[in-house]
This record gives C-alpha cells, structure tokens and sequence, in this order.
C-alpha cells in the first residue's frame, strides 16, 4: 500500500513548538478557507508536554487556517514529504484569535506601516547542535569540521531552496558540533515563518540521517549556547533602505536609532518572550559570546543589539546591507512572538522618539522568573500582547513549576530532549 501524502498546518506555539494538525493532503483544498478545528487550550502544552495551567479548560474551537504562501515540502524518514502549511487562528466566526501567534506578529508589523510607513526585514541566524558529527578539539569554523558533518548540510540547504528559502550561509560554529545555518533578508512575517521552517527542515534532515539537529539553548550549563539572532533592518514607503545614515550615531538612521532605543528600553521585560526558557539565562553569561547586559554595541559580538558593518567597497549597496541584530533570543522562543515584540518595542521607541543618549547599560534578567517579573509589570507588553500577556505568565509559571528541584544540568537536558 502506498502511503497516504499528509498535510500538517500549525503555528510555532507559546513553547516554541510547531504544533498542529495533519489531514490527508487530498483534502487541503478543502480546508484552505476553513483551517482544521482545534481547542484554545491547545495553546496551553507546555514544552514537556502536559497542561499545566489553562485559562480556557476543555471549552471553545478555534480554526487554525493555513497560508498558502507557506507550504514547505518536509521529508519525512521513508514516507512521502510532508506539506507544511503555517496558519492563523480564527474563531468559528472567522475572527482573528487576539492570541494567535503569528496575528501577534502580523498587527506589530501592520501597525509599523501604517503609523511610520516602514517595512521591516528580517533574517534569522540560527545555531544548533548536529549529533552526526563527532566532536573533535580544535574544529571551530576548520573546513574538517565541515567536511566531517557529510551530507547534513548541504542536504538542509538544498531543503531550503525547494521551500523558496534563500539560504545565507551554513557554517562549523564555536561549540562541539554545533553549526549555524542562515536565511537572507525577507519582510517579517515571512522571515519568522522561514524561521519555523528552518528549524523543521534542520530537525527532519537530521532524523533522514539518522541524527539529531538540536536547538535548545544551552545542552549543559558550562556549554556553548545556541543563540537565534535576529538581523532587522527597514524599508521606507518607496521601498528604498532606511536603517542607515552615514552622517548619524553609529551610522543609524532616526527611524533605526528610535527602534533600537525602544527594543534596549523594553528588553528587560522583552526576553521573557525572546529567551523564553529556565536554561535560556545560563546562555547569557559571560565569555559565551552572548549579551549579558541591556547595551547596543557597534560591530561588537557581546553586546545585545549589534550594528552590523556594511563593506565601503559597495557603497551602493551599503544602505541596503547595513542591519541590526538582536543576540538576546533563542530557539525556545516562538519566531512569531520573538519578532512581534521586537517590532511592538521599536514602535514604542518610534512612538515616543527615543534615543540611544536616554539610555543607560544594566545588567539583563539573570533567570526567566526575573524577566517574568519585568514583563509581568510591563503596562507597555500588557497593551502589545492583550489577553496573551496573562496567558503567557501563566503559561511560563507552569514551565518553571515543572522544573522546580532540579539543577542546571537537569534542567539544560529537559530542553535538550525537546528542541
Ligand atoms: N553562540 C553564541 C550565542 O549563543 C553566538 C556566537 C556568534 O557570535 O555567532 O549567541
Ligand atoms: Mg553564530
């Protein structure tokens, strides 16, 4: 018997999971328009699995309705691809669900554009561990390193150019197997979908050799972290570059300087959202390469918000090269949350025209209860986030809950076994 094609639609959920349901891919016709029925407490499984905590209890239906600019071909070991489609949820009525992740995204993005008529673009630097490599001294970014991981990921990245996702770079990182692989630069809610995707096709071109490709942020407290960093940069209404200005502090331009000042005067609160795990903070310790401090660097790898350069060679080009990235996220956080708060933080900084002189370096939150308490306080993340504040907190209180008692170690493997 040949083996039915399936589809799966899902959302990059509150634990950073791609979670969803699949049907046979002979009715995804049917199901574009309508989306496939799920309960709002689904939102609520917890990275380890079980409900912790719910808001919303065994009631409702929600549909989560695909996209169809999304679907991703997902080789699955000795079965036909996967179709991946990723969704929105609506209710019943049609209404987008003031909790859906991706529409979290889609309003920061709407609202930039209409308020500042600036396009953001974003590429996601993503680090992971393959476990089909051995881990010899001395490998960082040596071609034997590279040559030793086979076929991985040249396999990854030709999966990424079947699912229209030009890749930028793959590279041998600093820890023992971990590599780092890299999308060029697309508008948001692209970027954080191909962020999804990247992560799956990682994760499922790994298992077709047999191994793992794994995310989480720290795979032992005294390891090397895997970071996802987020390069942002803008477009004006006429969709020329709008990030850089020669003649500006650090080469920013206004509307850049604003959104960078507002992501710097948010980020307390906000990486409760961008490093969202227990074992996300023993990444952000010193001589990691990792930001330990709310600070904006100029092509400096340990600050939180880097200015990337761009090469004087190609002038032409430089505005359009010229980024930022943000180093305080992992891939414990969901691409749709992480982005949408970054975007709502800048606005904020637009809003309220901040600059980079306002502001004054601070240690980051040293656990995720610190940056809980931070984002719990937060008036300015209770209005981007709306009824998904509460059930963020209360979503992450479970998490820590099913923790508590056990050491970092514990802790870093938990997570490891999952992302
Ligand atoms: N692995 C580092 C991190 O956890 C980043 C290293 C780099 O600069 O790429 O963010
Ligand atoms: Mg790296």
């Amino acid at each position: 018997m040949m083996p039915e094609p399936l589809a799966f639609i899902g959302t990059a959920d509150l634990a950073g999971l791609l979670r969803g349901k699949s049907i046979p891919l002979a009715e995804l016709p049917n199901r574009m328009g309508r989306g496939v029925g799920i309960a709002p407490s689904n939102l609520m499984l917890s990275v380890f699995g079980p409900i912790h905590d719910t808001p919303f209890g065994t009631a409702g239906e929600l549909m989560l309705v695909p996209d169809p600019g999304t679907e991703t071909l997902i080789p699955a070991p000795g079965g036909p691809d996967i179709h991946l489609l990723l969704g929105d949820f609506h209710g019943t009525d049609g209404v987008p669900w003031d909790c859906c992740p991706r529409g979290f995204l889609r309003r920061a993005l709407l609202a930039l554009e209409a308020e500042f008529g600036l396009t953001l673009l974003a590429a996601f630097e993503q680090e992971l561990v393959y476990t089909g490599t051995e881990d010899r001294p001395g490998s960082p970014y040596t071609l034997d390193a590279l040559r030793r991981q086979g076929a991985f990921g040249g396999a990854l990245l030709a999966a990424m150019c079947r699912a229209g996702i030009a890749p930028d770079s793959f590279l041998a990182e600093y820890g023992p197997c971990q590599f780092e692989v890299t999308a060029g630069p697309v508008p948001g809610l692209s970027a954080a979908d191909q962020a999804v995707q990247v992560r799956e096709l990682a994760r499922a071109v790994a298992a077709g050799l047999g191994h793992r490709a794994i995310l989480a942020p720290m795979l032992r407290p005294d390891g090397t972290g895997n970071g996802t960093h987020v390069h942002w940069s803008l477009l004006d209404r006429a969709g020329q570059p709008a990030t850089h200005d020669p003649a500006r502090l650090h080469g920013l331009s206004a509307a850049a300087e604003h959104m960078a000042a507002g992501m710097l005067h948010h980020m307390p609160a906000l990486v409760a959202v961008t490093a969202p795990s227990a074992a996300s903070y023993y990444r952000l310790r010193p001589g990691r390469w990792a930001p330990t401090r709310v600070d904006l660097g100029v092509q400096d790898r340990g600050s939180a918000i880097r200015v990337c350069p761009a090469h004087a060679a190609a002038p032409d080009s430089a505005a359009r090269q010229f980024n930022v990235e943000f180093r305080v996220a992992d891939a414990a956080a969901s691409p749709y949350l992480a982005l949408g708060a970054l975007v709502w933080a800048g606005l904020d900084g637009l809003r309220r025209g901040l600059t980079l002189d306002s502001l004054a370096p601070a240690p980051l939150p040293a656990s995720l209860a610190e940056a809980m308490g931070h984002f719990q306080a937060s008036a300015a993340a209770a209005d981007w986030f709306g009824p998904l504040h509460d059930v963020y907190l209360r979503f992450k209180r479970g998490e820590l809950t099913a923790l508590a008692g056990l050491d970092e170690a514990a802790i870093c493997a938990r997570y490891a076994a999952i992302y």
